[in-house]
């Protein structure tokens, strides 16, 4: 099961993608505490948010 994570646009070229139920709140800006990974697409910027549970670290089976 694919754990669940969240997309939401904060401005016309940039959305945030962060993990749901983490252990700790996220917040929808580039400051926020895990320290988001900003990945520039034709669509905009994408941040990606780390999960603290180390979630995109395990393999799918
Ligand atoms: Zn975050």
């Amino acid at each position: 099961m694919t754990p669940p994570w969240l997309a939401r646009q904060t401005a016309d070229d940039v959305v945030h993608a962060v993990p749901l139920d983490d252990v700790i709140v996220h917040e929808f800006t580039p400051d926020c505490p895990c320290g988001p990974a900003p990945y520039t697409t034709p669509g905009g910027v994408v941040l990606t948010h780390a999960s603290l549970d180390g979630r995109e670290h395990q393999e799918a089976p």
